[in-house]
């Protein structure tokens, strides 16, 4: 078989086009395209949201510093996938506050309401600042940081849509323990996640690192909650 490439107009020898990856197999659109173009969001088998998500939870260490390594096929990378998450997230606070839990909410729900799913964003670099400073000594590279952030702020939401979910279907409105429970659980998987990430260090120095990393985290965080809070107040 010895075709054109539709995408990049190489000649293509084989399944995919050797220049930019693209199937040889690729029709102009139709509604089949369309079709199987949407199964393919929502299945299981071959969808890289949920397989990142999946492996995420299963085993979060050692997917991350595969991904980080260079295996990714198959997989959403950390940054698209915190900004799918915090789309879906957002959708679902503005759902709970159509529901009515707003009437009964307190000034603490009403902020959360208005900027929490958009502060969740600001954890990505704040993280991966901690965690640099607190793995220095695993020589990793600040992009890296990023990357490890970036994945584990998208569980942590993960975990939160879940609740969220949940809460909404039984119209609970309790907003604050939706918010709290999620940290606990991710603060678990995080620490599984590091211990397992910077395997070069030994078992105490990644357990140091781990606390280092949370402290930096929660000073940098409640740091820029207050001077937000400072600047609103103006
Ligand atoms: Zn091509």
């Amino acid at each position: 078989m010895n075709v054109t490439c539709r995408n990049c107009g190489a000649r293509v020898d084989g399944k995919f086009c050797s220049a930019c990856g693209q199937s040889s197999d690729t029709r102009p659109l139709d509604w089949k395209f369309l079709w199987n173009d949407l199964q393919r969001l929502f299945s299981p088998q071959d969808n890289s949201f949920y397989s990142s998500m999946k492996a995420l939870f299963l085993r979060p260490g050692d997917f991350i510093l595969e991904y980080l390594n260079g295996k990714r096929i198959g997989h959403l990378g950390p940054l698209k996938l915190v900004l799918a998450l915090s789309a879906i997230n957002l959708g679902l606070l503005r759902t709970h506050r159509l529901m009515g839990a707003e009437r009964t909410a307190d000034a603490a729900q009403q902020w959360i309401y208005s900027h929490y799913a958009v502060a969740e964003l600001a954890l990505v670099p704040l993280l991966a600042l901690a965690s640099f400073l607190g793995f220095r000594r695993a020589g990793y590279p600040l992009a890296w940081h990023f990357g490890i952030a970036g994945f584990l702020v998208s569980q942590h939401l993960a975990i939160r849509i879940g609740l969220l979910s949940v809460g909404l279907l039984f119209h609970y409105t309790n907003l604050r323990l939706i918010l709290v429970a999620p940290q606990i659980v991710a603060a678990g998987l995080a620490t599984w996640a590091f211990v397992r990430i910077f395997s070069s260090l030994t078992l105490a120095q990644r357990l140091w690192g781990t606390l280092v990393t949370y402290l930096l985290f929660g000073a940098a965080t409640l740091l820029t909650v207050y001077v937000f809070a400072l600047c609103v107040s103006k």
